[in-house]
């Protein structure tokens, strides 16, 4: 007798399948089984989904298809995965098969069940878990009283927990020690540790590696990010979906990751942007970390020296009406215990502001910072400078006519890569040669305006030509020789290895001033850097984004992190800033170290205006042709609110605010448009968008000739 299964498959973003299909199975099968199913001319991986209700077995059953195979050799995704898998689907208004589609390995959508299952027995030989070599102890270590007591919290309450700790305060140290108790004490148990970005997770292996491998074993521990081939991801995959990898290292897509013995989740730097997914569902992974621990009955640890203001603000005292507990790491390894640990061995960098009002016109870079990293040279110490663009120019620009580098398919510039003499479009992509001459008016002379890290770094060159490294006298260079300067952004690290070359050669000391972007700035651990610049941080200062001063201030304290972390020689390590608003209260703030003061008046800024974490919010953004039609799909959606059930209830706790150009208003000859939806309720925002969901479904269905293309709803966009 022929079963009927619910199947999910992953269906595309605008398909009308949007539900589990149904199919014929000989024999019944658990929830969470893998299949494979025809779909028209296709086979596909599915996920038996909950047993369909009877009604659904009523109509057309005799047409239903049977399945094409079972991927046996695998266990069901347990009911927690499921409800997981579920609760984001709704919560970030996707269809359910493609977040559980999305959440499996790539490979096992495209192996048949024979390449599975000869991959399968690889997998089963491989040698267990502590059998590679003698058992060492890992080396234990003395904590110190800060996280001491943070571990002890954490082992006693329920969380969730913000390990707000500042930077070199041994916060990895808490997350080693919190997961060395708990696969001490139960050997099914299994732990998942989250990082911002594949350039971070290399060195958060190595020290779980050397702290764990000795005693349960390599295998124990396996990463997950994009940056591995198919294979190696269904391997960690597999390996946590059996429970005998115990730790699970991995990016925001690790949320999703199978763990059976799931007892404790990390969420290191959890304020960084990177966790909030930009494609398909837009997923936060630290929010998910959250619900999911609450779901399995796993502790969440979120860590961080500058959280964002939601943590923040939900680890106020309880009797605030706080949900999380937040435990303090104030002080830096090796700093003296006191209450100014400021310029002191192993403390925090001074902060100092160079007035660029005061400075020469047009200046880039200060004399009394360039006098500084000079100073650092003569030194043997290394320097930092970062600037958040790359390329060499942001614009090129004809003098005489005004024709600027735009981009033909986009509304933004095309930036000069003078490298290979390139104009490229970093939104679309868009590559040209630089043209000979202007292609208005034909001047020869055109210009670049503005500068990128390329420019920085050749500018740098020539400003501390004259400066030498010490002890470097030679007959080849009687003076010394010149400094070394290297750049790391996008850029220089687009081949795979170039990253982990060049931070190599940066921790050998052979580099004296690094210049890069953002990317230098974070989690890096520069032994040896004492001195930390930021050329031109004032863009975010006056921005329409709400959340932009909050990035500028956690992207300066991190990047001030990075400084003086060696004791021996952090004693005079410095973080300049150069600025046209020296007393800024962000700058002041900063200079104090003080994100506490920094986050109070932002959260009441937030208050009095309404903003996240106060409000929740929406996005509803369109593409289409032309602006036209994709202001005027999100038009037709929103005066179809009214109509829904329950309009009148919800929209009393709902605004939704016209439709607008975005700020990159066309990418790749797309014009894009988007609507914010407020409340401040997040149950309404769910409620309301759940029965609106439907209506963009019907509207774009309905209106083919009003060209859009694309719609995405963006559930607590991180921008607007
Ligand atoms: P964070 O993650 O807060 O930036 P880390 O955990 O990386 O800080 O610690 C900073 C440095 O201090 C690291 O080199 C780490 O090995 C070292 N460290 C951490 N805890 C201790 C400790 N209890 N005793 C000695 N060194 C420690
Ligand atoms: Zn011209
Ligand atoms: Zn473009």
């Amino acid at each position: 007798m022929n079963q009927l299964l619910s199947v999910l498959v992953h269906t595309p973003a605008h398909s009308p399948l949007r539900g589990p299909l149904s199919y014929l199975s000989p024999q019944p099968l658990p929830p969470g089984s893998l299949v494979r199913v025809p779909l028209g001319q296709r086979e596909l991986l599915g996920v038996v989904w909950d047993a369909p209700s009877a009604a659904a077995t009523a109509p057309a059953a005799e047409r239903l298809r049977p399945l094409s195979g079972v991927l046996d050799g695998i266990a069901p995704l347990s009911a927690a995965w499921r409800e997981l898998v579920r609760f984001c689907a709704s919560y970030y208004q996707r269809s359910v098969g493609e977040v559980a589609l999305a959440a499996l390995p790539p490979q096992l959508r495209e192996l048949s069940s024979a390449q599975l299952g000869r991959r399968l027995k690889r997998h089963a030989k491989a040698p267990e878990p502590g059998s590679d070599g003698p058992q060492i102890a890992p080396e234990s270590i003395a904590m110190t009283p800060e996280q001491a007591r943070a571990v002890a919290e954490i082992a006693q309450n329920p969380g969730p927990f913000l390990l707000f700790g500042a930077t070199g305060s041994g916060k990895t140290e808490v997350y080693l020690q919190c997961v060395q108790a708990l696969l001490a004490e139960s050997p099914q148990a299994q732990a998942l540790v989250m990082v911002p970005e594949i350039n971070l997770t290399p060195q958060l292996e190595a020290r779980f590696h050397a702290r764990f491998a000795p005693r349960y074993g390599a295998q124990a521990l396996v990463a997950m990010h994009s940056g591995m081939t198919p294979a190696q991801r269904l391997q960690s995959w597999l390996a946590a979906h059996s429970g005998a990898a115990r730790i699970v290292l991995g990016t925001r897509m690790a949320i999703f990751a199978s763990m059976p013995g799931l007892k404790l989740i990390v969420v290191d730097e959890e304020h960084d942007p990177s966790y909030k997914s930009q494609e398909g569902a837009r997923y936060s992974a630290r929010d998910l970390a959250v619900y999911r621990g609450r779901l399995e009955g796993a502790r969440v640890l979120l860590g961080s020296a500058t959280p964002s203001l939601e943590s923040w603000h939900h680890s106020r005292p309880t009797a605030e009406g706080g949900r999380y507990q937040r435990l303090t790491m104030a002080l830096r390894i090796g700093a003296a215990a006191g209450p100014d640990q400021v310029g002191a061995a192993g403390a925090l960098p001074r902060v100092r502001r160079v007035d660029m009002n005061h400075q020469p016109k047009h200046c880039v870079l200060s004399p009394p910072l360039l006098q500084a990293m000079a100073e650092r040279v003569a030194r043997g110490e290394q320097s930092m400078v970062f600037l958040n663009r790359r390329g060499y120019a942001p614009v090129l620009h004809c003098g005489d006519c005004g024709w600027k580098s735009e981009c033909a398919h986009c509304s933004a510039f095309r930036v000069f890569h003078k490298i290979d003499r390139t104009l490229r479009c970093h939104h679309c992509g868009f590559t040209e040669r630089v043209p000979r001459a202007c292609p208005a008016c034909g001047n020869p002379d055109i210009a670049p305006l503005g500068r990128g890290t390329e420019r920085l770094e050749e500018h740098l060159a020539e400003l501390l030509a004259d400066v030498r490294r010490p002890g470097t006298a030679s007959a080849l260079h009687p003076m010394g020789e010149p400094v070394r300067i290297a750049r790391i952004d996008a850029d220089t690290t687009r081949l795979k290895g170039t990253l982990a070359a060049q931070l190599a050669q940066v921790h050998a000391g052979d580099v004296d001033v690094l210049v890069g972007t953002q990317m230098i700035a974070k989690g890096h651990d520069f032994r040896r850097i004492t001195l930390v610049a930021a050329v031109n941080p004032d863009g975010a200062l006056f921005s329409s984004d709400v959340r932009a001063p909050e990035r500028l201030f956690s992207l300066l304290m991190q990047a001030a992190g990075r400084a003086g972390r060696d004791a021996a020689v952090g004693g005079h390590s410095e973080m300049w800033l150069q600025t046209h608003y020296p007393q800024h209260p962000l700058f002041e703030a900063l200079k104090r170290h003080d994100y506490a003061g920094f986050a109070a008046q932002q959260l009441l800024e937030r208050q009095q205006a309404a903003m996240p974490p106060f409000s929740f919010q929406a996005l509803v953004r369109a593409e289409a042709r032309t602006q036209e039609a994709a202001q005027g799909f999100l038009e037709a959606v929103r005066s179809a609110a009214p109509a829904l059930p329950e309009a009148e209830r919800l929209l009393a706790e709902i605004t939704i605010f016209p439709p607008v150009p975005m700020t990159i208003q066309r990418i790749a000859d797309m014009e894009r448009s988007q609507m914010l939806v407020e409340s401040p309720s997040r149950a309404a925002l769910q409620r309301f968008l759940g029965v609106w969901q439907e209506t963009l479904h019907l509207t774009r269905a309905e209106a083919p000739g009003r060209g859009v293309v694309r719609w995405a709803v963006d559930v607590d966009p991180l921008s607007i």
